[in-house]
């Protein structure tokens, strides 16, 4: 190599620079390999040692993985919508404990295999919530998994039928924190429901779930189908958990409701809204949601 860099003026420099892009591309360290001149030139500059040269690398490529994990993770956990609590307008349900969610959000329940529950009607911004813990969850470093308990029940009897349910119950052992979303919108089938259970029975102390039901407890067997499954599945799912109340109006409704003010307003429309315009709207709502 050192002949052929001799008879050809030039890729002296280039010789080494190659190797060091391949070698710093089997050890996986991309943000070195972007960021070394740049550094290099700055470290020369302020006459910086080569000790902390390579610190300043060996961070900023820790920094780069840690984000990289991080979005990683949030893709995996495949939510539907990316939303935090940022944008949660907490005045507008005044039924929910706000320090409750903050304190969720801290993530010290997943640590401790605790579930969380939001019960309310629709539109009270349960899924919002239960998104914003589970990005929350992701940040913390907790593989997650987002899912509604509909979608769950028929992969569940799918994967029975293909002779691959214990793979799929491992897969779903091994995140930190399940979210079963809209629990008791669709009725499941028996067999569904079974399984269903069994993922809740499984979990038991060992990882988090978070459910969100627009049905009061007492109607949740109409979705199990059986009183004896639903008492069982409640006693594990409720021994250590947090409950979230979310009943109120829909946000949903009240903005498009005030969206309708606002236009009537600028019309000079005196009009209010009839309860059965209202009516319409809520049916609306559950529908979409
Ligand atoms: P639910 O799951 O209870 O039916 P969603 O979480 O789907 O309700 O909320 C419906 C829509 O309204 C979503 O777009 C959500 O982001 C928004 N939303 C609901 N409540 C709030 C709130 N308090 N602040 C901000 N946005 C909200
Ligand atoms: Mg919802």
């Amino acid at each position: 190599m050192a002949k052929s860099d001799a008879t050809q003026p030039g890729t002296t420099a280039a010789g080494p620079a190659v190797l060091l892009a391949h070698h710093l591309k089997q050890l996986k360290l991309p943000t070195v390999l972007r960021e070394y001149e740049k550094v290099a030139r700055e470290c020369a500059r302020d006459g910086v040692d080569h000790v902390r040269f390579l610190l300043r690398l060996v961070e900023l490529e820790l920094l780069d993985r840690e984000r990289r994990v991080t979005e990683r993770r949030i893709r995996e956990a495949k939510f539907p919508a990316v939303k935090s609590l940022d944008t949660f307008d907490f005045t507008a349900i005044p039924s929910l404990n706000k320090m409750l969610v903050l304190e969720l959000a801290r993530c010290a329940y997943v640590e401790r295999r605790e579930n969380v529950i939001a019960v309310g009607n629709s539109g009270t911004g349960k899924t919002h919530v239960a998104l914003a813990l589970g990005l929350a969850a992701c940040q913390r470093g907790f593989p997650t998994l987002f899912i509604t308990a509909h979608t769950l029940s028929s992969q569940l009897m799918e994967a029975r039928d293909e002779k691959r349910l214990l793979r799929l119950q491992a897969q779903l052992q091994k995140v930190k924190l399940l979210i079963v979303d809209e629990l008791g919108y669709v009725p499941l089938s028996q067999v569904g429901a079974e399984l269903l259970f069994e993922v809740f029975s499984q979990r038991y102390e060992r990882g988090s779930v978070i459910v969100t039901s627009n049905l009061p407890f007492e109607e949740w067997p109409s979705v199990f189908r059986s009183e004896r499954l639903t008492g069982a599945l409640l006693d594990r799912l409720t021994h250590h958990v947090h409950i979230l109340e979310m009943n109120g109006d829909s946000y949903r409704l009240r903005q498009s409701a005030s969206h309708r003010r606002r236009t009537a307003g600028a019309e000079q429309n005196q009009a209010t809204t009839a309860p059965a315009e209202i009516a319409d709207d809520l049916e609306a709502d559950a529908e979409t949601s």
